[in-house]
C-alpha cells in the first residue's frame, strides 16, 4: 500500500498519516521528521537543512531527494509506506514516480486535506507535539487535549511547541505551499489518483474520522 498525504501544514496530515501507517502496518515516512532528526544530530548536513527549515523555506530538491532516497532503501518499505511531506514539488513527484516504476509499484491514493489559511494558522498555534521519535503523537489545545497538560498520553514525554510553529513562519510555509505545492494537486488529479477531504475547524472532524474515511475509500477501490 502506498499512500501520499498532501495538504498544507496544520491540516492534520501527520496525524492522519500516523493512523494509516498503524492501520496498514507500513512505515510513516515524514520528510519533516527526517529533517528534524538530521538537525538534531547537528552534523554538517543538519546545519545546511536547518538554514531552510528554520525560516520556513523548502529544502532544495536535490538535497531532499538524496535524503529520502536513503530512507526508501530501508527494508521496512517493501510493503509500501505512507508519505507525509514528500513529494512537495513536481520535481520530487517525478522522482518518486520513476523510483516506483523501477520497482513495478504504484501509488494507491494521494490524499489532499484542504483547510483555509486562517483556520490553519489557528490550528498550528495550538499544536503541541510529542518529541519522542517512536511516538510523535500530535495534540491540539482545542480539540485534542492531552489528558494531563503538557504530557503525552501515549508515552509520557513532555510535549513541545515545534520551533517553526509560530505565526510568521506558518504564513511563510503557507505561501510556499500555495506557490509551489499546489501544482502537485493538479499533477495527481490528472493521474486520477487524488482523493480530496474538505475540512473546517467548526465541524471539528477529528483526524481519526478522516483516517477511517480514507481506509474505507481504499477498501472500496480495491474491490472495484
Ligand atoms: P509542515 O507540513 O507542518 O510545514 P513538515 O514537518 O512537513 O511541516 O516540514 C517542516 C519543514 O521541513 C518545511 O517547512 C520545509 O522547510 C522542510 N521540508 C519538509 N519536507 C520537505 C520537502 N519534501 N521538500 C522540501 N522541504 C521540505
Ligand atoms: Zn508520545
Amino acid at each position: 500500500m502506498i499512500i501520499v498525504m498532501l495538504g498544507a501544514p496544520g491540516t492534520g496530515k501527520g496525524t492522519v498519516g500516523n493512523l494509516l501507517s498503524r492501520e496498514f502496518n507500513i512505515p510513516h515516512i515524514s520528510s519533516g521528521e527526517i529533517f528534524r532528526s538530521y538537525i538534531k544530530k547537528d552534523e554538517k548536513l543538519g546545519k545546511k537543512i536547518e538554514e531552510y527549515v528554520s525560516v520556513g523555506a523548502l529544502v532544495p530538491d536535490e538535497l531532499t531527494i538524496e535524503i529520502l532516497k536513503a530512507r526508501f532503501e530501508e527494508d521496512d518499505t517493501v510493503n509500501g509506506f505512507v508519505l507525509d511531506g514528500f513529494p512537495r514539488t513536481i520535481k520530487q513527484a517525478e522522482y518518486l514516480d520513476e523510483l516506483l516504476k523501477k520497482e513495478d509499484k504504484k501509488i494507491n491514493v494521494v490524499v489532499d486535506l484542504s483547510l483555509s489559511d486562517d483556520e490553519i494558522v489557528d490550528r498550528i498555534t495550538k499544536r503541541r507535539t510529542c518529541p519522542n521519535p517512536d511516538c510523535r503523537e500530535i495534540y491540539n489545545l482545542d480539540f485534542k487535549r492531552p489528558k494531563v497538560d503538557g504530557i503525552c498520553d501515549r508515552c509520557g514525554s513532555k510535549l513541545i511547541i515545534r520551533e517553526d510553529d509560530n505565526e510568521e513562519t506558518i504564513r511563510k510555509r503557507l505561501l510556499n505551499y500555495h506557490n509551489i505545492s499546489e501544482g502537485l494537486i493538479n499533477y495527481y488529479k490528472e493521474k486520477d489518483i487524488l482523493y480530496t477531504v474538505k475540512l473546517n475547524n467548526e465541524s471539528n472532524r477529528v483526524s481519526s474520522d478522516v483516517a477511517i474515511e480514507i481506509k474505507d475509500y481504499l477498501n472500496k477501490i480495491k474491490n472495484v
